[in-house]
């Protein structure tokens, strides 16, 4: 469903190139969850972002679902981005001038196959909030409204960078938890940066990026076999 082959991406300033992908393959299958771990600076949001359709690398080949998303023009892109792929991120981004319920519905109303905005309500288990502002949920509620407006368009990847950055200890298991349902409720393949080592319980593959390269590729049975993993 992923497919990752040799992806390079470098940055240049000046006289100074930062090669910051060095030749990444990894593979992902349909409906499952993978988890990216590495240090800051490793390449887990540029990575991402290249998977996303939001950057271009300089080499290599992705795959999503059979779309070569290399060979796609700039239009075909965004229209891969706009309608297949959700977004969460550490910082929830919610529009503070409108209410929980009308930050889903500016997504459904753009969307080409969208899920019906109190179906994901109800998922993410916030049915009762729906007329609240941003301003009045806390950060767990207000990273479960990204959860639905990321899921309200029915993408076929749901892409998280950090999602529990900013969330205490319960909050993350829970918001951790909530994706894990979205994950076998709608069955959605989802991608995650996360420093979380509670990602080990969810995630079916778990890839540790070091400097632009996979280091190493962890299956989920190796997980629950390991008695402790070395994040
Ligand atoms: P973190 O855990 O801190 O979020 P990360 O693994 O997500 O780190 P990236 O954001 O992918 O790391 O950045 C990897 C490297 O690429 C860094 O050295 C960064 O400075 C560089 N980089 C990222 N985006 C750009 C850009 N748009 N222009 C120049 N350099 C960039
Ligand atoms: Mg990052």
């Amino acid at each position: 469903f992923i497919i990752v082959e040799d992806l390079k991406k470098s940055y240049s300033a000046g006289e100074s190139t930062n090669e910051v992908l060095k030749g990444i393959s990894l593979t992902l299958e349909k409906g499952q969850v993978g988890a990216i771990l590495g240090p800051s600076g490793s390449g887990k949001s540029t990575l991402m972002n290249i998977i996303g359709g939001v950057d271009r690398a300089d080499s290599g080949r992705v795959q999503i679902d059979g779309l070569e998303l290399t060979e796609l023009n700039d239009d075909k892109l965004t229209d891969y981005r706009r309608n297949e792929v959700g977004f969460i991120f550490q910082f929830y981004n919610l529009v503070p001038n409108l209410t929980v319920g009308e930050n889903i519905e500016v997504v459904s109303n753009i969307a080409k196959n969208p899920l019906d905005v109190d179906t994901v309500l109800k998922a993410v288990g916030l049915e009762m909030k729906k007329r609240s502002f941003p301003r009045e949920l806390s950060g767990g509620e207000q990273q479960r409204v990204a959860i639905a407006r990321a899921i309200v368009k029915n993408p076929k990847l749901l892409l998280c960078d950090e999602p529990t950055g900013a969330l205490d200890y319960e909050t993350s298991r829970s918001v951790l938890a909530l994706l894990q349902k979205v994950n076998r409720d709608f069955g959605t393949t989802i991608l995650m940066i996360t420093h979380n080592t509670a990602i080990g319980d969810m995630a079916h593959m778990v890839y540790k990026l070091r400097s632009g390269e996979i280091a190493e590729t962890i299956l989920h049975e190796e997980i629950l076999a390991a008695e402790r993993i070395e994040w």
